[in-house]
């Protein structure tokens, strides 16, 4: 079990905590809306009405002492950095902060953020990959040059082995994992196959996944 805090419940704040707790995890959440902290109450081990931009009311609660903080206030973009600020400042080893834009997210980045989200720009990348290729489930993306989805096979692919379809050779992509009903296929080998109706786990350079999404 991790500590957990999470600063701002708004709705990606509120869903990071509620998830979090659900997974057995201590989580404290901050808003300054009393309203919010009232909703949140029962869905998280404490919610705490505070202004986080307030260094003092940070320590006071203790906030320190957490392993992970979640910086999640999005309109206010100089309280997002400030509070980030002293959360460093305060010695927290890992602030995840989430970004409106590029440029907030460099900043964050700057002063010393270990992880910037940009929840809307990532899930429009997921949404329209999905969209263009109803045969691609999710894509996330590792860096501006490589991603995983999560595909069902092209038709082609059913019955035959990963040694057969040599796609690592072919598409330049590597097939890290093969979901079958409740199984999974951890580092898949050569004499493995592929089924109709399993879902791959693929991992490549994003130029060779485009060229996967346009044959479905
Ligand atoms: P989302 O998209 O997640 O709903 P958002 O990006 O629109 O949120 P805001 O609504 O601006 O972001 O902020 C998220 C939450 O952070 C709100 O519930 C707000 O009350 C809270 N918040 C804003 N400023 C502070 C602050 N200084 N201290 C604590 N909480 C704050």
């Amino acid at each position: 079990m991790k500590q957990f805090v999470v600063i701002g419940l708004g709705r990606f704040g509120a869903s990071i905590a509620s998830t979090l707790y659900g997974l057995g995890n201590d989580v404290l959440g901050i808003d300054i809306d009393e309203e919010i902290i009232q909703y949140m109450a029962d869905q998280i081990t404490h919610a705490v009405q505070a202004d986080a931009t307030d260094e003092g009311a940070l320590k006071a609660l203790g906030v320190r002492n957490f392993d992970v903080a979640i910086v999640s206030i999005g309109q206010d973009i100089q309280a997002s950095i400030l509070v980030t600020l002293i959360l460093k400042e305060l010695g927290l080893k890992y602030v995840v902060a989430k970004a409106q834009n590029e440029l907030h997210g460099k900043v964050l980045y700057k002063i010393g953020a270990d992880r910037v989200v940009f929840p809307e720009r990532d899930m429009g990348v997921r949404v329209a990959h999905n969209l263009v290729s109803t045969s691609v489930l999710d894509y996330i993306e590792l860096s501006p040059d490589f991603s995983i989805v999560e595909i069902e096979p092209i038709p082609e692919w059913h019955d035959k082995t990963l040694g057969q379809l040599d796609i690592r050779e072919k598409y330049g992509l590597n097939i890290m994992a093969i979901k079958r009903n409740e199984d999974v296929i951890i580092s898949p080998k050569a004499k493995d196959y592929i089924f109709k109706g399993d879902i791959l786990f693929v991992v490549g350079e994003n130029k060779d996944i485009e060229k996967l999404e346009k044959r479905f």
